[in-house]
Order: structure tokens, then C-alpha cells, then sequence
């Protein structure tokens, strides 16, 4: 049984440990160790220094629509009380309280909206359900939402304020005006970086120890002991040859948990997505002010179906290092940027990074104990795509599995693995299926830069035989 006396050591200081430290911290736990391979300490959650795990990132999006899957919106809601809190925190609080590189004119969460667009002049399923969900549930965010190309949502989005009337309209000519979709004029944009260094200084401030970087905060091996038939983890070994004893271990490595935990393999996998970075040059201040926050939402764009995968992560800061992306998610990134916003294809893309996913078999959070361990092992992971938004309150909620308090969370977040004979999410496909990674075409060189105007991209789209798609959760 875990209780606030027992030594709890959480391998992985991504969203999901730094959540279920802080909960347990603050819930009184107070014999906390978070284990990772990244110096945080020293790179602040950087993607350009050395840190490749999902929540380590410049940016990510917030969103509360969820459609049929109420507990996700409620999560969602209940987060974002809980970012606005930390965004006041942090605006009141004198620099030198802050740590490092936060300042008080940070923001964590910014809310510029999230324009969700798809193909075509007909709303498609998703959006007519999240828009339904939302307005029967949880009326006062549906006012906030704005529904393309209707006259009385144009009126509502208005009066909202003038910069909603012009993040209303953004989209009005991109292709040719045949798309649909809606403004969420109540999500937007998270700090994802600096929202991970903040909760690791409340995480920190709550008593949790950290013991970063390799390799003295890298896991090499998961300590088991079998008594008869009880078997029972009973710490970890890290890389540099050190041991550490715990009564209960986390394993919280996002798209590694399975590389760490074998168990796992087929519950949980990781699957590969395009991140490619536009740098606005600070001497353009035309753009500089044309993509501010204030003036363009977040926005998604649906099109076309296809699939992308491989079961351990491979990275620019992996032993055999990977400085390229999926040639097909490349293509179709430089198709619609270079169609929307020509001026930033002028400038051209200036970084890109693999950026894993962990899907689970069902794109809901796997969150339970690890069966066969005697309560001594548990399992934080799943992200599928869409976890980080819940940094602020997941924890409270792991927490409850962990003390065995059943909630409307428990049957969702169980253990469990591929079904044999039942599609689950594709990771019942394994390494022949079509989405392994060496079966993806890989962009060359060349491959990074935009097509000088007037040539076309979608012909070139369509020359790609393998169309993986990239989880578009988020
Ligand atoms: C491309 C992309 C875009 C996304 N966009 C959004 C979005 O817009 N909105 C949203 O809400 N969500 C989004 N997500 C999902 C979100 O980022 C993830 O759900 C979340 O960050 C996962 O957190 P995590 O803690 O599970 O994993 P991670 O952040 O990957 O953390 C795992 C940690 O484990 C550590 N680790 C691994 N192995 C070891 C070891 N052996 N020893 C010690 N430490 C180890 C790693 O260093 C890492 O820090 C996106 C995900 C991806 C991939």
C-alpha cells in the first residue's frame, strides 16, 4: 500500500512525473526523487540543448474541445483554471523569485485561441460533437467558440473584441474558402519549456529531490527481488553504478517507458511526429507582429489519413543521432505553410526535430500498477499526442490510483495491452507493419526548402507512396 510514508522514486521528469511528484509532494509524500537523464538544471527543457523527450518543447497547444470524451474536457477545464492561477503567480512574483529563465512577463498559458479547420465546406463528425459535447456540458466555453462562416458566430466573435473578428476572418481564403471548423476563443498556446521549469520549482519548493542528467540520472536497471511467488521492485540502478532503494517506482519515460519496462511493449509505443521551427528574424517586424499571439490563433488543419511508427525513440541526441524528418509530413507541412503564409516561406524552416510520441492502444493514459510487482512498480505514461496540457492537474489524479481511490479515471487509465484479433490503434501491428520506421521515406537536404513559387507540391504529395500520418491528438 502506498501512503505519504513510502519512498517513492519517479524515473522520467517529464509531464507526467513532474505532475504525479508535485500532487504527491503537496498531498504530503515526502520522500520524492525524480530521476532523469536530462540536466534540466542546466538546459531548462531546451529541445535545442540536448533535451528530446515529448514535454520539452518551445510550445503546445491547449485545448479544451473533446468531444465524447467528457473526462478529458473536465481534465482540460480543470487545468486551465490552474495554468491562469500559475500565469498570475507568476506575474506577481519579483524576478529574483523566479527561476531561471522564467521572468514575470511570462505567460505559461496564453489564450489566442485555437482555430480547429478541416477539408472541405461541410463540418466534419468531430467538430459537430465537440461544438454539441461542450454546449451541453459546459455552456459558458461554447459561447466562446466561433463556428467558420456563420453570420451569428461572427457577430458573437465581434463582440468579443476586435481581435476576434480578425482572427474570425484568418482563414477565409485558404483553399479556396473550402474549409469548415470552428475559433475556440478560450484555448491557445502554453510556454511548454518554461511551463515544465516552473513546475519543477514547485515540485522543488514541495520538497521533491532531483538527480538529473547521465549518468547518475539515468536508469540502467529496475532492482527486483522474488520472494517464492512474490515479486517486488525494490529500487534502481542508475548508470553510474549507483542503487537507490524505493518502496515504489514510477516509471513516467514517455515514449521510452517501454525500452525501460519490456512489460509495456504492448501497451504503449512510440510513435514518431515532424516538429519543423521557423525563426521570424527580430528585424522583421512586420511578421513579428503579423504572427503575434494577439493577432493569430493556434491553428490545426485535418487532411488525409495514413500512419508513422517505431517502438523506441531515435533523436538528434540519441547515440546514433537523427538530424532528419518523414519526407511525407515535411511535404505537406511546406504545402499548406507555403500556400497560407508565403512570407514565412520566404524565410525558410531553420530547425526541425523527431519529437515521440507514446500512443496507448486506445489514445487514453495508461496509469496504473504494473501487474506482477505486489504494488511495488507503477506505470505513469500514454500521453498519446494530447497530455501535456493536463501538467497542472494530472497528478492529482495519479494519485488516486496510486492510493487505490477509485475515480471516473480508474477504468480508463487501467493496464492493458494489445487485444489479439482487435485493431488497437495500430500497435497491434508490431514491426511489420507498414509504419516501422525504415519503411518511411526520409527527407534529404534538398528536401528542406520550399519550392520556388509557382511550382506545385501537392503533385509531389501525391508521387509519395507512403502517406504516414503523424497523431494529431494534441
Ligand atoms: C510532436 C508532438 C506534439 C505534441 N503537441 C501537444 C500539444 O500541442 N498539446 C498537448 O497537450 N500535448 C501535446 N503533445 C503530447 C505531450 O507532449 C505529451 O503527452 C507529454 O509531453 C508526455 O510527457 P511524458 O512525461 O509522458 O514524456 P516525456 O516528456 O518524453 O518525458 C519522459 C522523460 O523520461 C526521461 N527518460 C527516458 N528514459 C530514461 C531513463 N532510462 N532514465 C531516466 N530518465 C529517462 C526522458 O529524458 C524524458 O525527460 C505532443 C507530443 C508530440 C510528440
Amino acid at each position: 500500500m502506498t501512503t505519504p510514508e513510502s519512498r517513492v522514486i519517479i524515473v522520467g521528469g517529464g509531464v507526467f512525473g513532474l505532475s504525479t511528484a508535485l500532487w504527491l509532494a503537496r498531498g504530503g509524500y515526502k520522500d520524492v526523487t525524480i530521476f532523469d537523464r536530462c540536466n534540466f538544471n542546466t538546459n531548462y527543457y531546451n529541445p535545442a540543448d540536448g533535451c528530446d523527450g515529448a514535454s520539452a518543447d518551445i510550445n503546445k497547444i491547449f485545448r479544451a474541445t473533446y468531444g465524447s470524451r467528457e473526462h478529458s474536457q473536465d481534465l482540460a477545464l480543470e487545468a486551465r483554471d490552474i495554468w491562469l492561477e500559475w500565469n498570475r503567480a507568476i506575474k506577481e512574483s519579483h524576478p529574483s523569485d523566479l527561476p531561471r529563465p522564467l521572468t514575470p512577463e511570462d505567460e505559461l498559458l496564453t489564450l489566442c485561441g485555437v482555430y480547429h479547420l478541416a477539408d472541405g465546406p461541410t463540418m466534419i463528425p468531430r467538430y459537430v460533437e465537440n461544438l454539441q459535447v461542450m454546449e451541453e456540458t459546459a455552456p459558458s466555453f461554447r459561447h466562446l467558440q466561433f463556428i467558420k462562416d456563420e453570420a451569428d458566430d461572427e457577430r458573437r466573435a465581434s463582440a468579443h473584441g476586435p481581435e476576434w473578428s480578425k482572427k474570425f476572418h484568418l482563414f477565409d481564403k485558404f483553399k479556396h474558402g473550402a474549409t469548415n471548423g470552428f475559433l475556440d476563443a478560450g484555448s491557445g498556446i502554453t510556454l511548454a519549456d518554461k511551463a515544465c521549469v516552473y513546475a519543477r520549482y514547485l515540485c522543488q519548493k514541495a520538497g521533491v529531490k532531483f538527480v538529473l542528467g547521465h549518468p547518475q540520472g539515468e536508469l540502467d536497471h529496475l532492482i527486483t527481488k522474488q520472494n517464492g511467488s512474490d515479486k517486488r521492485v525494490k529500487g534502481i540502478k542508475t548508470c553510474d553504478g549507483s542503487t537507490h532503494a524505493a518502496d515504489l517506482v514510477v516509471v513516467a519515460c514517455g515514449p521510452w517507458t517501454a525500452a525501460v519496462l519490456p512489460e509495456a511493449h504492448r501497451s504503449v509505443e512510440a510513435t514518431m511526429g515532424t516538429v519543423m521551427f521557423i525563426d521570424v528574424p527580430e528585424d522583421r517586424k512586420d511578421l513579428r507582429e503579423k504572427f503575434h499571439p494577439d493577432n493569430i490563433p493556434v491553428w490545426r488543419f485535418i487532411q488525409g489519413e495514413g500512419e508513422g511508427r517505431i517502438s523506441t525513440p531515435r533523436t538528434k541526441y540519441s547515440p546514433e543521432p537523427i538530424n532528419t524528418v518523414p519526407l511525407y509530413g515535411l511535404e505537406l507541412m511546406k504545402q499548406v505553410i507555403g500556400g497560407l503564409f508565403p512570407e514565412l516561406a520566404d524565410i525558410g524552416f531553420t530547425d526541425s526535430r523527431l519529437c515521440w510520441y507514446t500512443d496507448s492502444i486506445d489514445n487514453e493514459f495508461v496509469i496504473d500498477y504494473v501487474p506482477g510487482y505486489s504494488d511495488s512498480l507503477f506505470i505513469c505514461t500514454g500521453g498519446s499526442g494530447h497530455g501535456f496540457k493536463f501538467l497542472p492537474v494530472l497528478g492529482k489524479y495519479v494519485k488516486n490510483q496510486l492510493e487505490r481511490v477509485p475515480d471516473r479515471f480508474t477504468p480508463i487509465w487501467k493496464w492493458r495491452t494489445v487485444e489479439e484479433g482487435k485493431q488497437c490503434n495500430g500497435l497491434e501491428e508490431g514491426e511489420a507493419g507498414p509504419r516501422e520506421m525504415s519503411k518511411i521515406k526520409l527527407a534529404k537536404p534538398q528536401d528542406f526548402h520550399f519550392p520556388v513559387k509557382g511550382s506545385s507540391l501537392s503533385g509531389r504529395l501525391q508521387q509519395l507512396n507512403v502517406a504516414p500520418k503523424e497523431k494529431s491528438q494534441l
